[in-house]
């Protein structure tokens, strides 16, 4: 089962939250100015890259709250959350890929990793 850390509610199971897509992109400094093009470029087309992203959480079935989530997409692990107007998480200096998730420390304030979390190791 794949945990999510609500930085207000602590670690939940995912099926309590939604989301919402790629997070730290910058909105149009004029949004009035796009046509429907640029409108659609920026509302719809993101990088979905593999890789570690930023992504927008909600937790739907708890506080009802958004926040930020930096996740590993290959591995599914989480690396960090942050509230929102809190500086983006940051990829943890002890994180390489390929690498158990439970050997990712986590803030304390976030709730951490329990024993029953998720571990994911990749086979080589
Ligand atoms: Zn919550």
């Amino acid at each position: 089962m794949l945990r999510v850390t609500c930085p207000w509610c602590g670690a939940r199971e995912q099926v309590e939250f939604s989301c919402h897509g790629e997070a730290g992109i910058a909105r149009p400094a004029d949004c009035s100015s796009l046509d429907d093009r640029g409108w659609g470029e920026y509302v719809f087309f993101k990088e979905n890259a593999k890789g570690i992203t930023l992504e927008r959480w909600e937790h739907i079935h708890g506080c009802r709250r958004w926040f930020i989530a930096l996740r590993d997409n290959v591995t599914d692990c989480f690396l960090g959350f942050s509230k929102p107007g809190e500086d983006f998480p940051q990829v943890p200096s002890s994180y390489r890929q390929a690498l158990s998730c439970a050997s990712i420390p986590m803030p304390r304030s976030a709730g951490g990793y329990g024993k029953n979390d998720k571990k994911v190791v990749l086979k080589r």
